[in-house]
């Protein structure tokens, strides 16, 4: 097991920003995920790792050795990629054969190995079905098994789900995490997903416009988003701008609208968000931080009349919007008994003062 630290990594195109400064020690045997929407320089910094980039600026470290201008071929890391990039007319065994045989080892070791590396994904017995024979997530795979036969340092994932129906990408990524414990094996993943990201990663980095906004465990980023974008992208969340009217013992009143006063909030806050009185922050509050009250608790602290503009089934959840004046509120129910609100039902919400947290 190697770790991997990219320090200060930066990449222009032809004086284009692609990433920009990217620092971070990803450890020995994590699963490590690289998130962010389209653009934000995930998949550029992979191929750096992978050596199919080199870096305008900074250097790269597998373990301690120097990697930065090393060929890919050098490097013994594993890859899949999106769209597989499989020989779609060569069998399965040729294909998850092929990086062996390049790298000239006997044919005995090479059927021991292309045969351990079916087992593991699963394929057994379909060494001899051409790749076009096969269903997408079959594919996926024959794919993973090529990266892992040649028994790599470090294996690089490249949105390997994003071709699979809803149901086989659940199963997929728990047969990857599977795989990846299994094995202890260094991954860095790149995904746009959230979800994916949070269910599979150790930590996750992410990016913005080519500049990471957060590095952190899964829970971390969600409880302590750095910024308005983590908070946003990483789940659902209500971002509400107020102003503070008072902060003592590690608690704020804030006013988020002309008659909305929520007080004894945690003062829980983003380093780069100082509480003073007469400040203006930004609240990020989660749907499920809100609950249905019950009339009686009409004028208690931090309640909000509310209007329901829509609602949602997603099967696990009623999710709610709606609007208390000029504020916008997504709230999120679970549980026994749940119905659908109509559009300009009014409601009783109460916020949990616990579970806020603040940005600048
Ligand atoms: P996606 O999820 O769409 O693949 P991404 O987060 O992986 O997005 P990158 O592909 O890394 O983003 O791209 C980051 C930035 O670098 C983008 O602005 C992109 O246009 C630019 N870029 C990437 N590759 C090249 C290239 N070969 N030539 C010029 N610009 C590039």
């Amino acid at each position: 097991m190697i770790g991997v630290t990219l320090d200060r990594v930066s990449k222009t195109f032809g004086g284009a920003k692609g990433v920009e400064d990217v620092d971070v020690h990803i450890k020995p045997g994590e699963f490590f995920t690289f998130l962010g929407p389209s653009g934000c320089g995930k998949t550029t910094t992979l191929r750096m790792i992978a050596g199919f980039y080199y870096p305008s600026d900074g250097r790269i470290l597998f373990g301690e050795q120097n990697v930065t201008n090393m060929p890919p071929n050098k490097r013994n890391t594993g890859m899949v990629f999106q769209n597989y990039a499989l020989f779609p007319h060569m069998t399965v065994f040729e294909n998850i054969a092929f990086g062996l045989q390049v790298r000239k080892q006997g044919k005995t070791e090479i059927r021991e190995k292309v045969t351990r590396a079916q087992k593991l994904v699963h394929l057994d017995g379909y060494g001899e079905r051409r790749i076009d024979q096969l269903s997408g997530g079959q594919q996926q795979r024959v794919a993973l098994a090529r990266a892992l036969v040649i028994e790599p340092n470090i294996l690089l994932l490249d949105e390997p789900l994003s071709n699979l129906d809803a149901k086989l990408r659940d199963e997929t990524r728990q047969e990857i995490k599977r795989l990846q414990l299994e094995l202890g094996i260094t991954t860095i993943y790149v995904t746009h997903d959230q979800s994916e990201a949070m269910s599979m990663s150790d930590r996750i980095m992410v990016m913005k416009d080519g500049v990471v906004q957060q590095i952190g465990a899964p829970l971390e980023i969600y409880n302590r988003p750095a910024n308005r974008f983590v908070a946003s992208f990483i789940g659902e969340t209500n971002l509400w701008e107020g102003t503070v009217e008072r902060v003592e013992g590690g608690q704020a009143d804030v006013r988020i609208a002309q008659d909305v006063l929520l007080t004894g909030l945690a003062a829980n806050a983003s380093p780069a968000c100082k509480l003073a009185a007469g400040r203006k922050v930004t609240l990020s509050v989660r749907p499920e931080a809100i609950r249905e009250a019950g009339p009686a608790e009409r004028g208690e602290a931090n309640m909000l009349s509310v209007k329901v503009r829509l609602s949602e089934f997603t099967g696990v959840s009623v999710n709610v919007i709606a609007e208390a004046g000029p504020l916008s509120v997504k709230a999120l129910f679970v549980g026994q008994g749940q119905r659908m609100r109509e559009p300009g039902e009014e409601m009783l919400l109460a916020v949990a003062p616990n579970s806020i947290y603040f940005l600048e």
